[in-house]
């Protein structure tokens, strides 16, 4: 299929790019043309929990919020652990799918934490990464394997840090907060220990290490500091970690437990500022869809988890570039070339060639969002009834678009 945009301005930092574009057939009048969005942390609930989400509703929840692909944990029933559930995914995506789906394999067998998945298998059948994401990787020497063995398909290990002593059944970030609500705390160090284990060990290893969902100010400037030292470590932020602290929680709110938990005020500030100074490599949703009836529990009974395809643009194009934290052309590069670069895919660029994925934004376009509008099967958001500023309005997934919501106002 041939598409001809025009009269837009075309946002792309990996070319260069900002400025007005002359083409044919589709007009745009006047909104911003970006390469296709990547997120790279997302759970697509399949196999196993679709009560929760599909590959295919997951993926059309990407299309609507302005992802052109996404990134699927392995934290499944059974897991992404083996070549052949790799194929599942990829099959299930290409089947049913809006967007492709770019598979993270297990760390571990089981997600165990014992033995280490087979990698190689899983990288060959189109694994983009590996991650024992939901739980961290506790033992130091199956990091040290992992980063190792990951090194020779040049794929990164994606851990999610947490030390678990130091955690120990904590639901929600230890401080003040948890205190007044008489809740276990999760402590900041928790993450900060396991960052710096994960970043000696890439020292050490050469491998390629990177933190998800970084949610802390300390652990934002191990990974600045090792950056500048040339270790190979990178490092994602959610929407939920910019635009909430841990006062979010204070009324026993189950739609803000998530983990890493919410933290504090100078936390968030601290990683206003790695995005804005180039620490952080990406901005990536964590989607965490969970039912209606699972969240409906007592505090510490919740699973930990939030939804954030169909969210999370219009929270950074408000809190980030409309709050003049940073500008389009830096957001644009943490949902394009920075996951793109990351997972080593051949993405996230708008040059002649390459296949034609992109994210049409409107950045004045007065967003609402209304959970009950969402295409994900699971509406668990703490962002209902906000009002935003700026949104996606258009999907393109190799030329052909998956989404279009131009006219009117997009209910989010
Ligand atoms: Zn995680």
């Amino acid at each position: 299929m041939k598409l001809l945009l025009k009269n837009a301005r075309v946002v792309d930092p990996a070319a260069g790019i900002d400025g007005a574009h002359g083409a044919t057939i589709l007009d745009l009048g006047g909104l911003c043309v970006c390469p296709g969005f990547i997120d790279m942390h997302v759970h697509l609930r399949e196999p196993g929990q679709e009560w929760k989400e599909t590959i295919a509703t997951g993926t059309h929840a990407a299309a609507r919020g302005g992802f052109t692909g996404v990134a699927c944990m392995p934290n499944t029933q059974p897991p992404i652990d083996s070549r052949s559930v790799v194929e599942f995914v990829l099959a299930q995506a290409r089947e049913h799918g809006a967007v492709p789906v770019y598979p993270i394999g297990c760390v571990s067998k089981g997600q165990a934490g014992v033995e280490l998945a087979e990698m190689g298998d899983m990288a060959v059948a189109g694994a983009r990464g590996f991650s024992d994401d939901g739980k961290p990787v506790a033992s130091a020497g199956l990091m040290r394997r992992a980063l190792e063995y990951a090194r020779i398909f040049d794929l990164p290990v994606i851990d999610h840090c947490e030390e678990p002593t130091l955690v120990a059944g904590g639901v929600v970030h230890e401080g003040e907060i948890s205190t007044r609500l008489g809740l276990a705390g999760w402590p900041g160090v928790a993450e900060d220990v396991m960052v710096q284990r994960d970043i000696l060990l890439a020292e050490y290893t050469g491998g390629a290490v990177h933190i998800a969902h970084l949610s802390t100010g300390r652990a934002a400037d191990l990974v600045r500091r090792a950056k500048q030292a040339k270790i190979r470590v990178s490092c994602e932020v959610t929407p939920h970690h910019i635009a909430l602290t841990h006062e979010a929680v204070g009324g026993y709110d189950t739609q803000a437990k998530m983990n890493p938990p919410l933290r504090t005020e100078s936390d968030r500030l601290a990683l206003l500022a790695a995005i804005a100074d180039g620490t952080v490599d990406a901005i990536a949703t964590d989607h965490a869809p969970h039912n209606s009836d699972e969240k409906c529990v007592e505090f510490s009974r919740a699973p930990f988890g939030v939804v954030g395809l169909e969210t999370a643009v219009s929270i950074c194009l408000d809190r980030l570039v409309h709050a003049g934290v940073i500008g389009l052309p830096r957001l644009v590069e943490l949902f394009t070339v920075g996951p793109a670069s990351v997972l080593r895919l051949n993405k996230g660029a708008l040059r002649e060639g390459d296949d034609a994925d992109m994210t049409v934004l409107d950045l004045e376009r007065r967003v609402v969002v209304d959970p009950g509008a969402f295409v994900s099967k699971s509406v668990n958001t703490p962002f209902g009834g906000w009002t935003l500023r700026g949104g996606p309005v258009m999907t393109i997934v190799g030329g052909r678009i998956v989404h279009d919501a131009r006219g009117g106002q997009r209910e989010s």
